[in-house]
């Protein structure tokens, strides 16, 4: 009967993995926790070899069906990184829309670059609520963001102060995600085009929870400005991190070797699915880790000079040779305390393992939250996209991570005597334990939310239920 009929809804993220994975998890968590039937819309379009891995797991559960939408070709003059994924979820509009039409689910999540399938839903009055998968500080900003646009007329970063978002912690100009750093790129088009259109969604998922990030979700709570500017109710889901990985040959020598190393005694160091360091930076970054005389897992990529994200289309596909770019025997005198990868890890694994201590991240939303249910301390290495804005918060504000001197892209070199720093006060500082001890209180904190009964899994619980009203309302 129609009251015993899973409530279905319809997953569409838009390319790259890192609104992929956690778009999966939420699907995952639909469909395992609370009863529904999932049509998980794959945009195959310049699909990574990572997000195909994902989805041959044999422990996705039988109730997410995955769908492939047919790969269109794509000519995009600019090769930025934003404009490339809004350009292919564009070019993808016709067969989202058969695919919803046939499908006819009871709702439809989105991620930040969907928001063209609103205008779809509507028509069908199907609702769409969507998930975004980075920080709720960022959310705010964003929600912020169409009121600025009108109110400010030169780039941010001229600004004499701050930037102050209603009810949330000042932000410096400097931080704020690269797609707004100027206000003529086609990325800062497409960015305000889809943060304006936020509030046409019926509810906003948020991959954040109170304790994480207590002052933003409460403005957005709270401030009536979200409310006056018509947005959403916010829920707060997270953390959703991705819990298994398809194990590797590559997994299992990271494994086994984290299994002969002491608790809490190695730094694992990677730069999401797209960092990428300049040469000069990577050699540097070598000798500091030998000079610190810490144990580490370095997940290397080819070098380059053109763009801080430069891997993100091709992380995990083809081989290349860390010989020909790390120092001269590099390899060789860290052997033992060392393990080089190449390209991509199964980080999770990586993460939870006890022997990790400490994480040198790119400081991509998912790569935190990982981090931080596994309760492990940072050394905060912002590249792209919002990552400065994130480093900034986990430097300054929560305090579980330690941030070089003046790095990032355009900010000259951070020096081999400063990573030997950083690496030493994670790992073995007074400064490390604090952090340890704080990151731990988040993952205690984190786990009880995730719980049934916790807040994320009721939050989660309660949309359910008036997708599933909505559906009986409309069929009665
Ligand atoms: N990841 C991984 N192995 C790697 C690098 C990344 O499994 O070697 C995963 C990581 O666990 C995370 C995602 O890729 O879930 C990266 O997302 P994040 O938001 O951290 O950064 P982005 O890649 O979007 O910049």
């Amino acid at each position: 009967s129609e009251e015993t009929m899973k409530t279905h809804v319809a997953v569409l993220p838009s390319p790259g993995i890192g609104h992929f994975i956690p778009l999966l998890e939420l699907a995952k968590h639909l469909v395992i926790n609370h009863n529904c039937l999932v049509s998980f819309l794959v945009i195959t379009t310049e699909a990574s070899a990572a997000q195909t891995q994902l989805l041959e797991s044999p422990l996705l559960p039988v109730d997410l069906h995955v769908i492939n939408l047919p790969p269109v070709d794509v000519f995009i003059q600019e090769d930025m990184l934003l404009t490339r994924l809004c350009v292919i979820v564009h070019e993808n509009l016709v067969s989202i829309r058969a695919a919803i039409e046939q499908k006819r689910p009871d709702a439809l999540v989105i991620d930040i670059f969907g928001t063209e399938a609103i205008d779809i839903c509507d028509e069908l009055s199907i609702p769409t609520y969507s998930f975004f998968t980075a920080s709720a500080n960022l959310l705010s900003f964003s929600l912020y963001l169409p009121t600025l646009d009108k109110e400010v007329d030169c780039e941010f970063r001229e600004l004499p102060g701050p930037i102050h978002v209603p009810g949330c912690n000042p932000t410096r100009a400097e931080d704020l995600l690269d797609q707004v750093q100027d206000r003529k790129s086609n990325e800062y088009k497409w960015y305000l085009f889809h943060v304006s259109r936020l509030a046409m969604a019926s509810g906003i998922f948020i991959n954040s929870f109170y304790e994480l990030e207590p002052v933003t979700l409460q403005a957005l709570r709270e401030n009536p400005f979200y409310k006056r500017i018509g947005t959403p109710p916010v829920h707060p889901v997270g953390p959703l991190v991705k819990e298994d990985e398809a194990m590797t040959e590559t997994s299992a020598e990271c494994l086994n070797w984290l299994d002969t190393q002491p608790t809490d005694s190695v730094l694992y160091i990677s730069l999401g699915s797209g960092g990428t360091l300049t040469a000069e930076q990577m050699t540097e970054l070598a000798h500091g880790l030998e000079m610190s005389k810490q144990r580490f897992i370095w997940v290397v990529r080819k070098p380059t000079d053109v763009s801080a994200s430069d891997a993100f289309f091709t992380a995990g596909r083809g081989e290349d040779n860390p010989t020909m770019y790390l120092p001269e025997g590099f390899i060789r005198r860290t052997e033992g305390i060392g393990l080089v990868i190449q390209s991509w890890a199964p980080q999770v694994s990586v993460l939870r393992h006890p022997s990790t201590g400490g994480f040198l991240t790119h400081c991509g939303w998912n790569s935190i939250l990982e981090s931080v249910v596994h309760g492990v301390p940072m050394i905060a290495w912002p590249l792209y996209a919002e990552q400065r804005m994130n480093a900034a918060m986990l430097s300054k504000e929560t305090r579980i991570a330690v941030k070089p001197g003046a790095v990032g892209p355009g900010k000259g070199l951070v020096g081999r005597k400063e990573i030997e720093r950083v690496v030493r006060t994670v790992l073995e500082g007074e400064e490390g334990t604090a952090m340890r001890k704080r990151v731990r209180e988040l993952k205690e904190s984190a786990a009880k939310v995730l719980n049934c009964g916790g807040s994320s899994c009721q939050e989660l619980s309660r949309v359910v239920d008036s997708w599933k009203r909505n559906r009986l309302k409309s069929t009665s």
